[in-house]
């Protein structure tokens, strides 16, 4: 049995022209279904339906052969175990830090300024921070960044850019990108090792649908 991990959302949506390319389909569609195990048309295969988040921990643990999961939570996470053979060019969007329109960051900045900053990414932003030379201070959040800074809670939040939509409609402005973002496959090491014959002919079938 091979067993996927995939997240609900654009990730599924997104990988579903993969799998056809690989001779897979689901039945069952988990925007409709409450289903978390989806079985498809081949018997040895079967898609698990977790959290983005989670993605890596079941790949990594052995429970999924294979995952989907965005650069974002796998720079966030420790990924030990894990092999990640191939860029799906899919769910792309911006890692970015963002301010209130009104709000001058590159002076704050200049003037050393001790900037909080409210984002579901704290490693993440961590990194990008301590590499500028700019102190701040992390304020962990699972969801909604861009309440943040209207509220006083935050002046700038580090998330995910795609259109520029949320950022626009709540009057925040995008200053700086931290990194391009993209869907990753991901193979739990011993997994690949264990059942290459079954497992190899889907990560050249993937390679092939995105190339
Ligand atoms: P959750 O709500 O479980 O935190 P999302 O559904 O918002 O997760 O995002 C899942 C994954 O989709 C993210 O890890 C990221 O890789 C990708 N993603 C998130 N937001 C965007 C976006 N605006 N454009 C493209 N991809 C995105
Ligand atoms: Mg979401």
């Amino acid at each position: 049995m091979i067993t996927i991990a995939l997240s609900k959302g654009r990730i599924f949506d997104e990988t579903l022209p993969l799998l056809k390319a690989a001779g897979i389909r689901t039945a069952e569609d988990p925007g409709t279904s409450r289903k978390l195990i989806l079985q498809t048309n081949r018997r040895e295969v079967r898609i698990i339906i977790v959290r983005a988040s989670d993605v890596p921990t079941y790949v990594q643990y052995g429970a999924a052969d294979l995952g989907v999961a965005g650069k974002d939570v796998l720079d966030e996470q420790d990924c030990g175990g894990l092999y990640q053979p191939l860029d799906l060019n899919i769910a792309r969007c911006r890692m970015m830090v963002a301010v209130p329109n009104g709000f001058d960051y590159q002076r704050a900045v200049r003037h050393g300024a001790r900037l909080r900053v409210a984002t579901k990414y704290v490693q993440t932003a961590r990194e990008h921070f301590a590499a500028k030379g700019v102190h701040v201070d992390l304020i962990k959040l699972y969801g909604s960044m861009e309440l943040a800074p209207l509220v006083g809670l935050a002046d700038a939040i580090v998330d995910l850019v795609s259109s520029g939509g949320t950022l626009k409609a709540n009057n925040l402005k995008a200053v700086e990108e931290i990194a391009p973002v993209s869907a990753r496959l991901i193979v739990n090491q011993a997994a690949l090792k264990l059942k290459r014959g079954a497992i190899q002919p889907l990560l050249d079938a993937f390679a092939r649908a995105v190339a």
